[in-house]
């Protein structure tokens, strides 16, 4: 009876395996953390607007769980890591505080203390050389 029941389990946990939700259930369960995705929207408009308000030819904006692109490719950004780990540490943010919280501090820290001094601008540049936070992610 005990034999049976540990075969029923094993099949249980292949069949599971087979199927993708069931390879990112064993994935999150055996890390403790959820893995959450994140979509790359490029020649984004949002961006474009941001990037004449900073000056800046290349632009990445996360709204959300979306990273927006101008003047540079999905590619381009993938490859640049200080980047990507930037970008993914205003999805935490994002993730934290909640949608209308977080932009509404991040208007105020810009308004009160510029682009570059604002705390959140801050912290995510010291995650630039935090590979680790992208073990948090699944970029789509
Ligand atoms: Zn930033």
């Amino acid at each position: 009876m005990h034999k049976h029941q540990n075969v029923q389990v094993s099949d249980t946990r292949d069949d599971a395996m087979k199927t993708e939700a069931g390879i990112q259930k064993l994935w999150q369960a055996s890390r403790l953390i959820a893995v959450m995705i994140v979509r790359i929207k490029e020649n984004s408009w949002l961006a474009k607007l941001s990037a004449k308000q900073l000056g800046s030819k290349k632009v990445a904006v996360v709204v959300g769980k979306t990273i927006h692109l101008f003047n540079t490719s999905r590619e381009e950004f993938l490859k640049d890591e200080k980047w990507v780990c930037h970008e993914l540490a205003h999805v935490q943010q994002y993730q934290k505080h909640g949608m209308v919280k977080f932009l509404a501090m991040y208007l105020w820290e810009s308004y009160k203390k510029g682009y570059r001094m604002n705390r959140y601008e801050l912290e995510a540049k010291s995650q630039e050389r935090n590979p680790e936070i992208m073990l948090n992610y699944i970029i789509a």
